[in-house]
């Protein structure tokens, strides 16, 4: 033998090749290929009515979205009697396979590494005739196709079982011959031996060589197949609900064949969508679910946005997750599986110890740009010191291909192995659905125990978060919000979707508390209104990086939201507070007060509010507005302190030319970009006392945008209030309204689900430059010692504060992947709130909830239905399942014991899980229910008549 090893390499990707070619022997053509369509979305019976004509060669089809149906009638030729037979079928559309009207297998992609072939007969009958049906759908797995698709092949093929596991066998070999970490006394053994079978094909040499066996003590990586199918994304949910058959039916199928494969799925809402539509293929799933091959994950209705949702709603996406795996399955979920999602906040690990959860997985921290995550397994401590097992992937994705390359990557990755011998590799075509290839279960079986790999075995989640927890071993400690340092624009991207987040969850809450407290039931409304809410937080959807056809679907939901909403909550003349603070302010020309969770009243109004020019002022606040729409200054009299520090209301626009992922991302860039919105051109006082003072301005924004912001303070109100529209025509540009504040402090606070985020005012290191754009929800302050100022937003979640500037973006507009995004008329308001003490004396939290909870006019309630009495402890949701169920959550970070006064009479109460499964007797002290509670503690309370 001349040595000459790049020879030798060329030598066995040749012979890969023919091994390749060698799996399928011979092949025939079909006896007709008939083709109907294009067509709809429609239901397998409906598509046995339509019209079949002969397919044609190369016929294009489309156009996107379109589908077509195929009748395939072939005969298996004599001679494969009793053997294997595939069809091939090769088109760049993604495909189901029916045979006898059931969906048996999914089809997707050309090259063998795809999906383009599917077992049709085993063993077959020699001249047996297949009937085959296959639905092509006019898209890729990731939607859009670059060219029209076309059926590029159709054929049975002859299987030669033993080339099938030879082409693999050596391939393996091949693979890990040529990775660079290999011991080179096995690697050479690896090269001689490999170019050996090359010359006389003897399959001995590669048994030989697969039986070379592990160390005694190597990386132990836990196998799990998956198919991440973005329930929304660049293909509407109607293309996700038929992704679910194709990627469901295959798994399905290989879990035959393969019976050591095991298959995760999380999201409740696909599992719903399959038992509602596909019965046949239902009942698979619900016996491979049995048979613990198929494993629901995730313990979660859909996968959702972790930042964006309100805390009830993150709540409520355990809670139905929970209930339906528990009610279909049999068992509850023990892992949150959260693979994709742009960031965590730090209420999750106490929301998913509430739900019974205590496993967490993502791997998406590994595409931070400034800091990698410094462990893959560790534990995750939440701001209330709940603590969770968290495992983030090694191979840093959920779709691996199960390649020598990608095992190799997770043991040489792995950042904790001296703390643990474990890490997991979720394996599967993902993102647009797919899983698993028989390919993919080949490696795997190869890859047991095999010299030269870490040692590879199938698992369920459950067993690696098991076999973790056995470790004895002292993990790191991660405490806090789970930052994602990167798509920071998905707080402001297609802005109708957090304004209607935002207004749907607040009628939500308001309908669940209007029938509690009026006694209605409308529990399986609200059941079903609350699951259509939870799909809107889907990590595509109410991020806004989606396509447009999502977002039509998004808009009719959020009207079908909004009026069943209005429905539940009904009319009539009282004005109803539906929050638990209580409140004195202006609405509909009148001076009212109201009890929290009451009717509101008229009162005497003893304030008034005073106009002079541009000069507003009432008891609390004295503002000066100057004629180009900004807020000279801003005086809180109690303390006569100037909020400002220089003008404020600044409306900026900045270039927004993300170097990737235009709709997920604001680059560091966008900061060099700053200019002032041009100054409004049009001024006018459209209220001026005593029970309200407004003013408003026009001006064009942009190249082609106009906005109309009326600026507003009300009799006796502590917040001036900016009512925007704006009709947005820009392309590529963000908009701010920014705040020069006058106050000093390294840190702002940002309200978070059930919670705050304290995020720094500097870019000292990598970790405080990350941080240049964040999400918050109902307010942004920044305090010092005795003083601050907050911004309240209506719906509004991208916030940044640098120095003494805060800052909100108000509108993006990314062309990518939805060109039409943010176009056309936004509504929305924010308000300026100065306030004595920092932000917890200056009680922005109630302002924010006043401000983002208008009184309702609507069947009166009656006198408060509810209180507590400390500020510390929040009654957030007041709802009725049976019992009346009460959601409290300690939004400041103290201690102490709380009372809730009822209005109405209780036998008993008890503390309950978020499941509503009561663990502990509340105590009862004059009639009030005594609540002693720990810093961001989350409190359910069941009170029974
Ligand atoms: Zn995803």
């Amino acid at each position: 033998m001349i040595r000459h090893p790049e020879y030798t390499r060329e030598r066995l990707a040749q012979t890969a090749q023919r091994l390749r070619a060698a799996i399928h022997p011979e092949t025939v053509p079909p006896d007709e290929l008939l083709v109907a369509g294009p067509v709809d979305r429609i239901p397998y019976a409906e598509a046995q009515r339509l019209e079949y004509r002969p397919a044609e060669a190369g016929e294009r089809l489309g156009p996107l979205w379109a589908t077509y149906w195929f009748r395939i009638g072939a005969t298996v030729p004599a001679a494969w009697d009793g053997r294997r037979v595939e069809l091939l079928w090769a088109s760049r559309a993604e495909s189901t396979l029916w045979i006898d009207g059931r969906a048996v297998q999914g089809l997707h992609g050309v090259e063998p590494s795809q999906r383009p072939d599917a077992t049709v007969a085993w063993p077959a009958r020699g001249g047996e005739r297949l009937e085959l049906e296959v639905e092509l759908a006019c898209n890729g797995l990731f939607g859009r196709l670059d060219h029209p698709p076309e059926v590029e092949r159709c054929e049975l093929a002859l299987v030669d079982e033993d080339a099938w596991q030879r082409y693999f066998d050596f391939e393996v070999l091949r693979a890990l011959e040529a990775s660079d970490a290999l011991e080179p006394g096995f690697g050479g053994h690896l090269r001689e031996e490999l170019n050996r079978f090359c010359t006389s094909g003897d399959d001995r040499i590669l048994a030989r060589l697969l039986a070379h066996r592990n160390g005694t003590r190597v990386h132990r990586v836990s196998a799990i197949g998956h198919a991440h199918i973005d329930t929304a994304w660049l293909w509407p949910i109607a293309e996700t609900r038929r992704k679910l058959v194709r990627t469901f039916a295959s798994q399905t199928r290989y879990m035959d064949e393969y019976p050591e494969y095991r298959f995760a799925c999380s999201q409740a809402q696909q599992y719903a969508w399959i038992e509602e539509s596909e019965p046949d293929l239902w009942a698979r799933i619900r016996a491979k679910v049995d048979a613990g091959q198929f494993v629901p994950v995730g313990g979660t209705w859909v996968e959702p946005d972790c930042n964006l949702p309100s805390g009830e709603s993150l709540l409520r996406q355990f809670v139905h997750g929970q209930r339906f795996f528990e009610d279909r399955f049999g068992s509850r979920c023990r892992e949150f599986w959260s693979p994709d999602a742009f960031g965590y906040c730090g209420q999750l690990p106490q929301l998913m110890r509430l739900a019974g959860i205590d496993r967490f997985l993502t791997q998406k921290l590994s595409w931070n740009k400034f800091n990698r995550p410094e462990s893959h397994t560790f534990v995750w401590q939440g701001i209330d010191g709940s603590e969770v097992l968290g495992h983030f992937p090694p191979a840093d994705n959920y779709n691996s291909d199960v390649s020598v390359d990608e095992v190799l990557k997770t043991s040489r990755e792995f950042k904790d192995h001296e703390s643990s011998g474990r890490s997991l590799l979720v394996f599967g075509f993902g993102d647009g659905g797919g899983g698993p290839t028989r390919a993919m279960l080949e490696n795997l079986r190869r890859m047991h125990d095999l010299q030269g790999l870490p040692r590879v075995e199938p698992s369920t989640s459950d067993a690696f978060f098991s076999a973790l927890e056995a470790e004895e071993t002292e993990r790191p400690t991660v405490v806090g919000e789970l930052y994602f340092e990167y798509h920071r624009g998905v707080y402001t991207s297609q802005a109708f979707v957090k304004r209607g987040n935002r207004m749907c969850e607040q009628l939500l809450h308001d309908a669940e508390f209007v029938a509690a407290a009026r006694g209605e039931d409308t529990a399986a409304d609200l059941d079903r209104l609350w699951k259509l809410l939870l799909l809107q937080q889907f990590h595509d959807i109410l991020p806004g990086s989606s396509i447009g056809l999502v977002y039509d679907d998004v808009r009719r939901d959020f009207g079908e939201l909004e009026s069943s909403l209005h429905g539940l909550i009904g009319e009539g003349d009282a004005l109803v507070n539906t929050v638990g603070v209580s409140r004195r302010e202006v609405f509909d020309g009148r001076m009212v007060e109201a009890q929290p969770f009451a009717d509101a009243q008229p009162v005497d109004a003893h304030d008034e509010v005073r106009v002079d020019g541009l000069l507003l002022e009432n008891a609390h606040l004295r503002v000066q507005l100057a004629g180009d729409g900004r807020v000279v200054s801003v005086v809180e009299t109690d303390t006569g302190r100037a909020a400002l520090a220089a003008p404020g209301n600044s409306l900026e626009l900045y270039e927004d030319r993300p170097v990737n992922f235009a709709a997920w991302d604001i680059d560091p860039s966008h900061l060099e970009t700053r200019r002032e919105c041009p100054p409004a051109d049009r001024v006018e006082v459209l209220s001026a006392g005593p029970l309200r003072a407004e003013v408003a301005f026009e001006r064009r924004v942009g190249e082609a945008s106009t906005l109309r912001q009326v600026v507003r303070l009300d009799a006796g109100a502590r917040r001036l209030e900016f009512h925007t529209t704006v009709d947005w025509h820009e392309e590529h540009v963000l908009l701010k309204a920014c705040f020069p504040l006058a106050v000093h402090a390294p840190n702002a606070t940002y309200e978070a689900p059930f919670g705050y985020a304290e995020r720094p005012t500097h870019y000292s290191t990598s970790w405080d430059r990350a941080r240049y754009e964040v999400p918050g929800h109902r307010f942004a302050d920044l305090s010092e010692h005795g003083f601050g100022a907050a911004l309240l937003t209506d719906s509004k979640y991208g916030y940044s504060c640098f120095g003494n500037e805060l800052r909100v973006s108000l509108l993006r507009a990314p062309k990518s992947p939805d060109p039409d995004a943010d176009m056309g008329s936004h509504e929305f308001a924010y308000a300026l709130y100065p306030h004595a003490g920092g932000w917890r004396d200056g009680a922005v939290l109630a302002e924010a909830i006043r401000f983002n909870a208008p009184l309702r006019r609507t069947a009166g309630v009656g006198a408060s239905f509810a209180s507590v009495d400390d500020p510390n402890l929040v009654l957030d949701t007041i709802k009725r399942d049976g019992p009346l169920v009460l959601r409290l959550y300690e939004a400041h970070g103290g201690r102490g014991t709380a009372h809730v006064r009822l209005r109405e009479p209780f036998a008993h109460a008890r503390l309950a899980n978020a499941l509503e499964e009561p663990y502990a007797d509340v105590q009862v002290a004059d009639d009030a229910l005594v609540l002693p509670y720990l810093p961001h503690q989350v409190l359910t309370v069941v009170v029974e008549p």
